[in-house]
C-alpha cells in the first residue's frame, strides 16, 4: 500500500504527509523504515512523546486544532503548522520560534467545509491578517501556503467544488501578497476519502491516517 500511494502521490509533483495520531511508535517506526520521514500530529501532548522517542530526522507536522498555551513546547523542533487561524496564534508561534532562534513554516488554515465545526479561517478573516501581516512582520515565521479540510461528505461535487475554491484562494493570495516568492508554496489537502480529488485539483501536500495505518 505504502509504496503504491507514494508513487501516485508524488507522481503530481505533491508530499505525503504521514498521519499518524494514535498509532504506536512501533507502527510510526515501520513506516519510516520503509523511507516515510514527514509524519503529522494534531495534538500537542500526544507529539511530544512521539518527538522524544522516535528518530530525529523526522519532519514533524502540527495539523490538528493549536492553542497559544502550547505553542512552547513544540517550538524547539516543529517543522511545519498547518494550523494556524488567527493572528494572535501567529504572533505566539513568531516569539516562541524567536526564542529557540528558529523560523517555523506555517500554512494559514481556512474553512472551506459546510460543516460549523471544523476550524479555519473565513476568507475576510484570512485577508485581514494577511494585512496585519503586512503592517507588522513576523521576522520568525514563514508563512508557506493555505491548509483545508473538505466536507466529510460521499459527494464528490461538494469535495471538488471546495478544493477547487481552495486552489484558487490559494492563487490570489499568492499574486497579491507574495508574488515571485517561492516561500509560498503549499497547499495541504486531501486525506484518505479524498486525496484522489485533491490531487487533480493542486494539492501539495497530501494528510493521510487510516489509509495507510489502517482504521482508527
Ligand atoms: C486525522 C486527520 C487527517 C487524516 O485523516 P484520515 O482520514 O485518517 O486520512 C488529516 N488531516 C487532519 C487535520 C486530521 O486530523
Amino acid at each position: 500500500m505504502y509504496k503504491e500511494l507514494l508513487t501516485e502521490i508524488e507522481s503530481k509533483h505533491a508530499k505525503l504527509l504521514a498521519v499518524s495520531k494514535t498509532k504506536s511508535n512501533e507502527e510510526i517506526l515501520e513506516l519510516y523504515q520503509k523511507g516515510q520521514r514527514l509524519f503529522g500530529e494534531n495534538r500537542v501532548q500526544e507529539l511530544l512523546p512521539k518527538y522524544e522517542a522516535l528518530p530525529k530526522d523526522i519532519s514533524w507536522h502540527l495539523i490538528g486544532h493549536l492553542q497559544s498555551n502550547k505553542v512552547k513546547f513544540i517550538a524547539p523542533f516543529v517543522k511545519m503548522i498547518h494550523s494556524i487561524d488567527s493572528f494572535k496564534l501567529l504572533e505566539e508561534c513568531n516569539r516562541q520560534a524567536a526564542k529557540c532562534s528558529r523560523t517555523i513554516d506555517v500554512l494559514l488554515q481556512i474553512h472551506i467545509a459546510k460543516e460549523e465545526t471544523k476550524f479555519g479561517l473565513s476568507e475576510p478573516e484570512l485577508f485581514q491578517l494577511l494585512d496585519q501581516l503586512g503592517e507588522r512582520p513576523l521576522k520568525n515565521i514563514r508563512i508557506a501556503g493555505l491548509m483545508g479540510m473538505a466536507t466529510n461528505t460521499h459527494n464528490e461535487t461538494v469535495v471538488a467544488a471546495e478544493f477547487e475554491g481552495l486552489r484558487l484562494l490559494f492563487d490570489k493570495v499568492k499574486q497579491n501578497y507574495f508574488p515571485g516568492q517561492h516561500q509560498f508554496c503549499e497547499l495541504s489537502m486531501g486525506m484518505s476519502s479524498d486525496y484522489k480529488i485533491a490531487l487533480e485539483h493542486g494539492a501539495t501536500i497530501i494528510r493521510i491516517g487510516s489509509l495507510l495505518f489502517g482504521a482508527r
